[in-house]
């Protein structure tokens, strides 16, 4: 980002949130791919003024053309790419969008370009958008997240002995063998380990075919999973 120092550039991103003064002035927290998060102005956006549509909505994708000030980032004009409008109506998937737009905004350091959460984000809304069921999305963007940023938990080798894991205990300080827990963590089966890796290796048409909605099995251990596994944030 760097090289844009002032003037017009077009940049594809997300609008993570948005604040309306009482004055109709609309501030907006863009993640972009190649700046990362930046803050963004559009003065008067919302006395109707100057009108984007609904590419200012939180959760929207799309191209923004954007003036680069002298400390200001300003808003020109947006192309919506995509508004997973479709799933609005989902209270399950589209909590867990907003979710990760709240960790997101918590997380992400302003001007630090983070193309592969970018990424990662915008392909995790279409797995929903495709019917994958949001517990094993949820687990499958939070774990890649932090693979990452280098602190995801393994799922092949024990964090205690770094033998080779079958069935495990999923703790804040990783994956243990049974010789290795102690008490405390999740239990993860022999089958519920494999498919959590599944859920994380297999590319994204396979993850579709996989866990789509009408997959359900042991929504509970999912649950306990993304639960133990948003412990993990509380550390970055
Ligand atoms: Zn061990």
């Amino acid at each position: 980002m760097t090289e844009v120092r002032q003037g017009l550039f077009k940049l594809p991103g997300v609008v993570l949130k948005r604040r309306i003064s009482p004055e109709g002035d609309v501030s907006l927290y863009l993640f972009l791919k190649e700046a990362g998060p930046v803050y963004v102005q559009a003065p008067g956006a919302s006395r109707g003024r100057v009108r984007f549509g609904g590419a200012i909505e939180p959760l929207v994708w799309a191209a923004f053309n954007l003036y680069r000030g002298e400390r200001t980032f300003y808003l020109k004009s947006a192309d919506i790419k995509e508004d997973f409008w479709g799933l609005r109506g989902k209270t399950a998937a589209i909590n867990r969008l907003l979710d990760w737009d709240g960790l997101l905004c918590r997380h992400l350091v302003p001007g630090l370009q983070c193309d592969e959460v970018l990424t990662l984000f915008y392909r995790s809304g279409l797995l929903l958008k495709e019917g994958v069921h949001p517990l094993v999305v949820e687990w499958r963007f939070l774990w890649k997240w932090l693979n990452e940023w280098g602190v995801a938990p393994s799922l092949d080798i024990c964090g205690g002995c770094g033998s080779r894991l079958t069935s495990a205990r999923l703790g804040t300080s990783g994956l243990h063998c049974p010789s290795c827990a102690r008490s405390g963590g999740q239990h993860l089966s022999e089958e519920m380990l494999e498919q959590l890796r599944e859920s994380v290796s297999l590319p994204a048409r396979k993850v579709v075919e996989r866990f789509h909605s009408e997959y359900f099995a042991s929504a509970a251990a999912w649950r306990e999973a993304d639960e133990r596994i948003r412990q993990y944030f509380s550390f970055l």
